[in-house]
């Protein structure tokens, strides 16, 4: 009797080394501990996550938000009204219309940004020969009224004045290389 319990316990034994040996993993938890250990390590880190809006990250100075016209240093507006913008926009989200003034030089009478359609895609800025059309770092902007999608000439004006130091900051940056 003795002889036969020696016999099973072995046999047990020897199917449970077995067993453990090819379920290695499995027997020994293995990848328990190392998925604790894991949680552990990075329990311990720098967060990565920023208490946005209140932080913010850095942006880079060619960052395409929203859009903007801009003004020489002495008031008068940059735009030209050659409408190179308007054919470059892929989307066809620019109207111009122009007229000549008194003294002989060509202004907007408007200047439309349908936002809608606007895929922020940069290249009215590119084709911009005065600088007058620029992508701003600003990008809250929410639209809860019908129209007001349209970013018109005063608007995109407005909006350029209250950033000029950043934009022409942006821009000098940018055509030195270092944007
Ligand atoms: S950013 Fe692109 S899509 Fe938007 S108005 Fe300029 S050219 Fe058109
Ligand atoms: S914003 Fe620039 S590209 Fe567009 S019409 Fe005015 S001057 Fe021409």
């Amino acid at each position: 009797m003795t002889f036969i319990i020696s016999l099973v316990i072995i046999l047990f034994s020897v199917s449970w080394f077995i067993y453990a040996k090819s379920n290695f993993k499995t027997v020994f938890f293995t990848e328990l501990f190392r998925g604790m250990l894991l949680t552990q390590k990075v329990a311990h880190r720098r967060k990565d996550t920023i208490q946005y809006p209140e932080e913010k990250l850095p942006r880079s100075n060619r960052f395409r938000g929203l859009l903007a016209l801009r003004r020489y240093p002495n008031g008068e507006e940059r735009c030209i009204g050659c409408k190179l913008c308007e054919v470059t926009c892929p989307a066809l989200a620019i109207t111009i219309e122009t007229q000549p003034r008194d003294d002989g030089t060509r202004r907007t009478t408007r200047f439309d940004i349908d936002m809608f359609k606007c895929i922020n895609c940069g290249l009215c800025e590119q084709a911009c020969p005065v600088d007058s059309i620029v992508s701003t770092p600003e990008e809250h902007y929410v639209v809860t009224q019908r129209g007001q999608n349209i970013m018109t000439k005063d608007k995109l004006l407005a909006l350029g004045e209250a950033i000029e130091p950043r934009l022409a900051h942006d821009r000098k940056l940018i055509h030195e290389g270092d944007g």
